[in-house]
């Protein structure tokens, strides 16, 4: 039987990575991801079993995906996660390098060590302010102490480093960078600053937008030149993202900026996203998908599999439409994408 072939788009750029949302669900609703009331929910039936999530991840990683990031919603909230990520955790001796979760830690504490031992070893949570009262306005959720809980104990497990991400909102939660940078000198903590992208609600996306160099400026006033670029930029070689590391002097964890919006870094992508209703999304700021929910549920043969994952692959565009979305506000919101 012939060797299953690699994952490469139109541009001549391979795909190792692929975010799977397993649930549009979640237990909080931050105000730039959904709205408080009125979630157009994904209707249940269409939502993939694990066995099928599985089978498209096996075949994706028989064809060279190396990385796979477990998001959502919330995937902590959908039932039967650890033996699901027990059981994507076994490939890694069919190829797969890298596994990890982005979570919001609301149920991290009791789940931290089941997830450990199943053999996720990579974890990012995110959280937007360290302050209860603000982290309650931002979620719409009062657990924070639950949160930081989380935290913790995922820290005691094993998973190291951990990965905070923060979304900068302009006078909003700004004005507690130095606060979050601060957590890097003592602890092995990365902390990333994400550019709020315009999801979900757009209003007042472009009057709380923060482009990170403005943020990396107020850090530098604090702490002097941030000299060391730990990481590349991310691409095709290996599987990390496109965040720019850096370490204070005497840091023991590392500061990361992801420019999702000032600077694409579309020459590169090497990711696709699968849906929770099981569409594959070439490209993040563009709604065309692939969907494989059909196929799967007439047990299609690998051959078809393939088929869907070229079909994506082909209409993967060159670089994305983020203006046109931003203008119109047709973009999706993150709980179908997963971030
Ligand atoms: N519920 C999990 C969580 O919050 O970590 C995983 C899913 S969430 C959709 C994945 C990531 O998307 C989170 O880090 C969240 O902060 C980020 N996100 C959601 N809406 C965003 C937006 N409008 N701009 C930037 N990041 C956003
Ligand atoms: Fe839920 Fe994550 Fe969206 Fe917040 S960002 S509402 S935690 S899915």
């Amino acid at each position: 039987m012939s060797q299953p072939l690699p994952l490469v788009d139109s541009f001549n750029r391979t795909v190792n990575y692929m975010r799977v949302s397993v649930t549009d669900r979640c237990n909080l609703r931050c105000t730039y991801c959904m709205p408080a009331y009125g979630v157009n929910w994904m209707q249940q039936d269409t939502i993939l079993s694990f066995d099928e999530f599985y089978r498209i991840i096996e075949r994706a990683v028989a064809r060279g995906l190396k990385k796979i990031r477990i998001t959502g919603g919330e995937p902590l909230v959908r039932s039967g996660i650890v033996d699901f990520i027990a059981k994507v955790a076994a490939l890694k001796e069919r190829g797969l390098k890298d596994l990890a979760m982005t979570t919001n830690a609301v149920l991290l504490k009791t789940m931290a060590g089941p997830l450990y031992k199943a053999g996720l070893r990579r974890m990012n949570i995110s959280l937007d302010s360290l302050n209860p009262k603000r982290f309650e306005e931002v979620t719409r959720g009062n657990c924070f102490r639950k949160v930081w809980e989380g935290i913790e104990e995922a820290e005691r497990v094993g998973f190291s480093p951990l990965k905070i991400n923060m979304v900068l909102q302009k006078g909003c939660n700004d004005d507690e960078v130095i606060d979050f940078v601060k957590m890097t000198l003592n602890r092995d903590i990365h902390v990333r600053f994400i550019e709020y992208m315009p999801c979900g609600d757009y209003d007042d996306w472009k009057s709380k937008y923060m482009p990170m160099d403005d943020v990396m400026k107020r850090i530098e006033a604090e702490f002097g030149k941030l000299e060391t670029n730990l990481e590349d930029k991310g691409g095709n070689e290996g599987t990390s993202g496109p965040a720019y590391n850096f370490k204070l002097p005497g840091g023991k964890g590392v500061v990361g900026f992801i420019h999702a919006i000032s600077e694409h870094f579309c020459d590169t992508c090497n990711r696709v996203r699968l849906t929770a209703d099981g569409s594959l999304r070439p490209c993040l700021f563009s709604d065309i998908e692939v969907n494989f929910r059909e196929a799967l549920r007439r047990n299609c043969s690998d051959e078809e599999l393939d088929d869907l994952f070229d079909q994506s692959l082909q209409i993967k565009p060159e670089g994305h439409m983020l203006e046109q979305f931003a203008e119109e506000k047709t973009l999706k919101s993150m709980i179908s994408i997963g971030g």
